[in-house]
């Protein structure tokens, strides 16, 4: 008798083990889903949001899609509300300065700085919103990886909307549908070992002062966050790579390699990506390493990774819509960045 039960104890275990194996997907194998990228891409670039500039309205509905979706993905709010309760917003002050026109296209874009909250001395005060949520890792928690994207844009000149469809609906989608992907690993028992935050800020075309108010009032420890990886426009394809789209510009300034080698892993296993450095230097003509929220982090000595597309004649111009992005292409990207964290989330 004994021995049977020991057989049957062994069976037991084998068909436990054997269906664990079947439930549980290779992390390797998941990618973000592309319906997903594009809902929220067409969501966030829609007429509907105005454009989305910082201080208005239709930056105001932006952040509340973008957190209806992290409380849907089960993420915690990290921002102190009251004594009891978390929020997932954080609110920052700022002044905007005059409009100010640049570059070879006329590009338009409006100077801000961070402000403290109104008074009777300085009515010209606005207000807007980060957005964070946080999956909490595992044995290794209290280290942070920061997934971050601006979800704001220019917002509108007369009837003209900017609806900022690769800049930066894609980068936001990326980061929403990066946390959806999470969370379906989660709800079947599959955790990271580090935590994760996902981060949204406004203030990016404004001079970069969402991120530049998060590094300032962070309710972490810098010394905590391990690395930022930053996605700005991501949705699109330029010139040099008409013919051969399935690329990604990378740029991770001085940052340690063991960020860089890791992403270059990940893509070697998942997406494949041509991945092109030409930007990748502080002393670039372009300045790209100086252009986006990561610069804020790098600042702080934390590594960078900034995925982007390049430049495309629809750059902060009314035509950046949504119809244009290469849905394709954007959930490879969505994806390296997805497979990137984890396995920065998962040291061996
Ligand atoms: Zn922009």
């Amino acid at each position: 008798m004994r021995i049977f039960y020991i057989r049957s104890a062994s069976i037991l275990i084998y068909v436990v083990f054997t269906l664990q194996c079947l439930a549980q997907p290779s992390v390797s194998e998941v990618w973000v889903s592309e319906s997903l990228l594009k809902k929220h891409v067409y969501t966030l670039a829609s007429d509907s949001l105005q454009g989305r500039e910082t201080g208005t309205i239709g930056q105001f509905r932006a952040a509340g899609y973008c957190l209806e979706n992290f409380n849907k993905n089960h993420l915690q709010p990290i921002f102190q509300l009251d004594s009891v309760g978390g929020s997932f917003l954080q609110k920052y002050y700022f002044t905007p300065a005059l409009v100010s026109f640049f570059g070879r296209m006329a590009v338009v874009a409006k100077r801000s700085e961070l402000s403290n909250p109104p008074s009777a001395e300085n009515s010209q005060v606005l207000f807007a919103h980060n957005v964070g949520g946080l999956l909490v890792g595992t044995d290794l928690k209290n280290e942070i990886i920061i997934i971050s994207a601006h979800y704001d844009h220019l917002g509108k000149q007369g009837n003209l909307i900017y609806n900022g469809a690769d800049d930066n609906a894609s980068g936001t989608a990326s980061v929403l549908a990066i946390a959806a992907a999470f969370d379906s690993l989660v709800q079947q028992g599959i955790k990271p070992r580090r935590s994760i935050l996902f981060l949204l800020f406004s203030g990016e075309e404004g001079g970069l002062i969402g991120s530049q108010y998060f590094v300032a009032a962070s309710p972490f420890a810098m010394s905590q966050i391990l690395c930022n990886l930053n996605v700005d426009m991501v949705g699109r394809t330029d010139w040099k790579h008409r013919k051969k789209t399935n690329y990604c510009y990378l740029i991770t300034g001085k940052s340690d390699t063991e960020l860089k080698q890791t992403i270059e892993i990940a893509n070697q296993q998942t997406v494949k990506l041509s991945i092109d450095y030409s930007y990748d230097s502080e002393n670039d003509p372009s300045q790209f390493y100086y252009r986006s929220d990561h610069y804020n982090f790098a600042k702080k000595g934390i590594p960078i990774a900034f995925f982007m597309d390049g430049e495309h004649p629809d750059y902060h111009q009314p035509s950046d819509t949504a119809d244009k992005i290469n849905y394709n292409i954007l959930q490879k990207r969505a994806t390296l960045i997805f497979q990137s964290a984890w396995m920065m989330a998962n040291p061996k």
